[in-house]
């Protein structure tokens, strides 16, 4: 194993949550933590290998067509979602990557069960799907306002704590069942401290060009702050599974997001080890000839 690969599978050992475990954000996970041996101006060379084996490995599992993967990327507000997608798609070919953004439900999807609108845009094999946000808001801000739940299906539902094992058990299968079809699912959770946060929210406070990222309703929900962690918790405890673990990658520090990110998503393709297509020996005739047809019209060209 290159030292590239074996620097990835370490991060990605750091950050997957096992499944099985029960955590609490507070107790478990740093989101000023790290690589611990790693420094900022070492971190961006790191980063551009590991892009560099995206790129190679994604042109593979678009030939191949066999697989594909879907990556979650939750994040509290000014989690950094938006730049970490930035970077990682720096190593993909836009034709092969789908990106996904999830808003608030609108009157269709409310009429439909919480996993129809993911199930609509699931990648395809050969592609990669990224998800920014996804159906974990459904056991996230739904569940931190219990009252959006009235909007999806019926006021008999809410305030059920059965509602929240039921939505793991529905998440955790159909996550199978797309597994079980060739779709690699990861999931990554970009964690913000709450004092990183108020950072972030400052600078887009002072700063004009990035006024229009501040979103009055993003302080009104940091007010649930603690009510987000637990959900957050449980969401972790209850859905990293075998088939599609989760993975706690610390936020507060941008750079180290971006590489942690990317590592996963190496790591994904890595396990794959996509092939391309071998043609078999009548094609390879024909190619033979094929060839031969094409240098003779050029040396014939070439006469005039
Ligand atoms: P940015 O980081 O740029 O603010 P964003 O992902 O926060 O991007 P917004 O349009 O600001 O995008 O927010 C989307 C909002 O939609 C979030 O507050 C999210 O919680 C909410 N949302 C997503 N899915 C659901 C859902 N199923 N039910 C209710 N609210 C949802
Ligand atoms: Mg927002």
């Amino acid at each position: 194993m290159d030292h590239t690969h074996r620097f990835v599978e370490d991060l990605v050992g750091q950050c997957r949550v096992p499944p099985g475990t029960s955590v609490s954000m507070g107790r478990d996970f740093d989101p000023a933590g790290g690589d611990g041996t790693l420094s900022r101006s070492e971190g961006q060379p790191q980063l551009e290998e590991v892009i560099q084996v995206i790129d190679d490995y994604q042109d593979r599992l678009s030939a191949a067509a066999t697989r594909g993967i879907l990556l979650v990327i939750q994040a509290l507000d000014a989690g950094g979602k938006d730049s970490t997608i930035k970077h990682v798609m720096r190593g993909l070919n836009p034709q092969g990557v789908e990106v996904h953004s999830f808003k608030e439900p609108t009157d269709e999807e409310l009429r439909h069960d919480f996993l129809w609108r993911c199930q609509r845009v699931a990648p395809e094999r050969g592609r990669i799907g990224i998800f920014n946000r996804s159906h974990y808001e459904d056991v996230l801000v739904v569940r931190v306002h219990s009252e959006l739940l009235r909007r999806q299906g019926g006021s008999d539902r809410a305030g059920t704590t059965r509602i929240w094992a039921r939505r793991f058990q529905e998440i955790n299968d159909w996550e199978h069942h797309l597994v079980a079809n060739d779709i690699a699912v990861v999931k990554v959770l970009l964690n913000v401290s709450k004092a990183e946060q108020a950072r972030r929210f400052i600078d887009r406070i002072d700063r004009p060009e990035k006024n229009w990222k501040f979103a009055p309703s993003d302080i009104h929900e940091r007010r649930y702050w603690d009510d987000y962690q637990r959900a957050l918790g449980e969401m972790l405890s209850h859905s990293s599974t075998e088939w599609a673990p989760w993975h706690v990658v610390p936020a507060d520090r941008k750079w180290f997001a971006r590489l942690a990110t990317a590592a996963i998503l190496a790591q994904t393709l890595i396990d794959i080890d996509p092939q391309y297509p071998k043609v078999d020996a009548s094609v390879r005739r024909q190619m033979a000839t094929d060839r031969e047809a094409l240098v003779a019209e050029l040396h014939g060209s070439s006469e005039h």
